[in-house]
């Protein structure tokens, strides 16, 4: 490892996760098992005593942008990680770093926005923190915000359904559960928060009308547990649907197929990241779920997502195997290709 921190290691690829693994979980010794759901899982929340607990810093750049801005990021960011685990988010804190010279106008657009989302996903902002450093120390203005969940009220009946049909040992939707036959839905259109924020920044004149999607996920995830037979969810954020397919392969142990054409990618993407020569599997989303169904609820669950307004372009994308190792795309012509971890991120200070 180089003696300089980068910023790929902070992009939630494979050197985020060496960084993780090799320089911060050591030093935090054997609590790190602690928990229902501890930290050396490094899942979407912690679980300790019954109580979701998840933090998230959003460092996005600029701070407003097409779709969204900072606050309603803030908000969704956290909310989406506890509501994946299967919980409900019953409070947020807000930490604020904002550098000397920001207007209080933008300011002002960024605290309402946060309120509003907050408002719009039914969860209160119950403490926070305020801090100003000098001009430079930051760029313009940084949010932090924690969350605390409880278990869904749907999450029970969820897990009494997917064990009518196969073994299930874990109270919580895990990345670890997904086991052969398991089916892969994705909840929506891919890398249009990432593609918003890069061509609005970078200013690449492509015509470009694609808006962040950033938006709370927990009514989406409430209802498609009230379906039940949900077994592992994950929000496809930084390192996009590459790192959640990955993930899930990784920690539950078994092969995943995906069916390339079948992932929703809308044409202003394709031709963004064709131009740019990135891959939209590698971008980042805000407001999308990736879940690992139980293959007789399929149907059922994607019927339900498509119902929610944040689901209409929803998709059955793959299944798990142990036919193949890792994650394998293929094509309906035949062409197959291994679908990787991503090293870094495509498109920095996203989120
Ligand atoms: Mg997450």
């Amino acid at each position: 490892m180089a003696d300089k921190i980068k910023l790929a290691q902070g992009a939630g690829g494979e050197m985020m996760d060496i960084l993780i693994k090799q320089k911060i979980l050591k030093y935090f010794g054997k609590d790190i098992q602690k928990g229902e759901v501890s930290l050396s899982m490094l899942d979407d929340s912690a679980v300790i005593d019954d109580i979701v607990f998840s933090t998230d810093s959003h460092t996005v750049q600029p701070i407003v942008f097409p779709g969204g801005d900072l606050g309603s990021l803030a908000v969704a960011g956290t909310v989406n990680d506890i509501s994946v685990m299967g919980a409900t988010t019953f409070a947020l804190s807000a930490g604020f770093i904002i550098e000397e010279g920001l207007s209080i106008k933008n300011f002002e657009r960024i605290v309402k926005s946060m309120g509003e989302t907050a408002n719009n996903a039914n969860v209160p902002i119950v403490t926070g923190d305020t801090k100003v450093v000098e001009k430079g120390a930051i760029q313009e203005f940084m949010i932090n915000t924690t969350g605390i969940g409880k278990k869904s009220k749907y999450l029970e009946g969820n897990i009494k359904e997917i064990k009518r049909y196969r073994k299930f040992k874990s109270n919580w939707l895990l990345d670890s559960n997904i086991e052969l036959g398991d089916i892969i839905i994705l909840s929506g259109n891919i890398a249009e928060h990432g593609i918003a924020l890069m061509s609005f920044r970078e200013g690449y004149g492509f015509e470009t009308k694609i808006k962040s999607d950033i938006a709370p996920v927990n009514s989406l995830m409430e209802k498609t547990l009230a379906i039940g037979g949900v077994v592992s969810a994950k929000d496809p954020t930084r390192g996009g649907l590459a790192n959640t397919l990955n993930e899930f392969s990784d920690k539950s142990k078994v092969g995943i197929v995906i069916e390339e054409e079948k992932i929703p990618i809308p044409n202003g993407v394709r031709s963004a990241c064709d131009m740019l020569g990135i891959d939209p599997l590698e971008i980042g989303n805000e407001g999308k779920v990736v879940l690992g169904v139980v293959k007789e609820k399929a149907d059922e669950i994607l019927k339900e997502i498509k119902k929610h307004s944040l689901g209409k372009n929803a998709e059955i994308i793959g299944h798990a195997t142990n036919k193949i190792k890792g994650v394998v795309l293929e094509t309906t012509i035949g062409g197959r290709r291994n679908l990787h971890k991503p090293i870094g991120d495509p498109v920095p200070r996203i989120c």
